[in-house]
């Protein structure tokens, strides 16, 4: 068998192809919808605590804005790489498009890891990395949000030095801010929220109860850690959490609230007192009925697709299932959610966050949660029904309705001048 292709880029690439193949796209349009608009990247020089100074890399992404602004996290991460950044901006693209949303793809990150920092240090280098990439940002060009390693804080400063520099509150030019600060109530849960909604769905689609279902996840962050106390809720049996340096499998079943104090005091899931020692990889292996990939990129390739027991994988994280991968998994009759559709309702409140931010009128949560409910289940639904039609799976789907539509906006805009 050929070597698997690893880098993002590609593999975003591949998968638009696909989709351009299916659409039957002429040459001219796969080239201008596959190459990102522009890509710029930084220098971030900080101040560290001890007086000295370092320099840190950092890029944002605008792969298209044919129907809106970019919209894309900013994530700090030592492996981020600009192709990483360029995947990620692509899949936000067709995640928006997916979702009908009104924006384009973006992505940001800085190669980091953020925990060896103080918090000064943080703040520092996210209002030095905020005003490099401050030209091309802006609640009408290019609209940040949090990803892997950043949060609600992250977002309160880029948009305090956004809004210094500008000499104006500007609250919309970036999402996932504190609700003291024109966030939306309910983003900080919308990623797993809309996993959840769309799990729901393929579970009924699949004859599965989602209560009592085995559910393993993978990664423990906002999107992991907060789903699992929503299927919890639903009566669904979590058997296994991880973090970075690996995790714990309990078949009868682990209690969210006592991993999150685990987490809480600082500690990793890899020394929780209950059930058995796993290592990542393990853990996408285990006997479980759904598989929730919640952290980082490429964990379900052709090595170990193969041995993958669970009959749905939800894709809480961007691309954490390779192409090659994803045939097996079709072949052998799993349902995969993927990405675009799957981890969507984070951008999807994003979205009303901006709105709100617009209007100056804030919703309560209930709202928020029923909005998001029927987007993201109109979107599983347009997804499944493509998915059918063509004989296709899932993701194939959700690019064929995502491209499909970038693609219209594209023609009926033109090609300027
Ligand atoms: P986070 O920083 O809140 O959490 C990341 C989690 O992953 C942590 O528990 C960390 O310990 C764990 N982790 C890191 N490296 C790991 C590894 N190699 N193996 C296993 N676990 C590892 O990040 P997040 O916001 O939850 O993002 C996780 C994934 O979800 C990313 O792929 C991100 O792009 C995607 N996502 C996030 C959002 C959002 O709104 N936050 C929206 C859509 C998609």
């Amino acid at each position: 068998m050929p070597r698997e292709i690893l880098n993002p880029f590609k593999i975003a690439q591949s998968q638009f192809e696909r989709a351009a193949e299916r659409l039957k796209l002429d040459m001219g349009l796969r080239a201008i919808l596959s190459t990102p608009k522009r890509c710029l990247t930084v220098s971030v020089p900080v101040r560290l605590d001890n007086g000295d100074y370092h320099v840190f890399t950092g890029h944002r992404v605008a792969h298209n804005m044919a129907r809106g602004p970019a919209k894309g996290g900013i994530r700090f991460h030592p492996d981020v790489t600009l192709d990483e950044v360029k995947a990620l901006a692509s899949w936000m693209t067709w995640k928006c498009a997916c979702l009908d949303l009104p924006f384009g793809g973006g992505k940001g990150g800085i190669a980091v890891d953020p925990h060896k920092l103080s918090l000064g240090e943080r703040e520092r280098l996210t209002r030095r990395y905020a005003s490099e990439i401050l030209p091309l940002i802006g609640p009408d060009q290019d609209i940040p949000a949090p990803d892997v390693y950043t949060d609600a804080q992250t977002m309160a400063w880029i948009m305090d030095t956004y809004s210094m520099t500008k000499g104006a509150t500007t609250l919309g030019v970036v999402t996932g801010k504190p609700v003291a600060l024109g966030g939306s109530r309910g983003r900080d849960k919308a990623t797993a929220r809309g996993v959840q909604f769309v799990l729901r769905e393929a579970c009924r689609d699949r004859g599965i109860k989602l209560k009592g279902a085995k559910v393993a996840i993978q990664g423990f962050g906002n999107a992991g850690g907060v789903l699992a106390t929503l299927l919890h809720e639903d009566g669904a049996r979590i058997v296994a959490a991880s973090d970075s340096r690996g995790g714990i499998y309990e078949p009868k079943g682990l209690d969210p609230a006592a991993l999150h104090r685990h987490k809480a005091g600082g500690k990793s899931l890899s020394v929780f007192k209950a059930g058995r020692k796993v290592t990542n990889q393990q853990l996408l292996e285990l006997p479980v009925d759904i598989l929730v990939p919640a952290a980082l990129e490429n964990q379900i390739t052709a090595d170990n697709a193969k041995r993958v027991k669970a009959k749905i994988v939800a894709e809480a994280a961007n691309g954490p299932t390779t192409p090659l991968a994803d045939d097996i998994m079709f072949k052998r009759g799993r349902t995969v959610i993927p990405d675009i559709l799957a981890n969507a309702g984070g951008v999807t409140v994003s979205y009303f966050e901006w709105v709100q931010d617009f209007t100056s009128y804030f919703w309560d949560e209930e709202e928020v949660d029923r909005r998001l409910e029927r987007s993201m289940v109109k979107a599983y639904r347009d997804v499944a029904q493509t998915a059918t039609r063509g004989k296709m799976s899932l993701r194939d789907a959700a690019y064929v309705v995502a491209v499909g539509r970038v693609a219209e906006a594209t023609r009926v805009r033109g090609i300027f001048p």
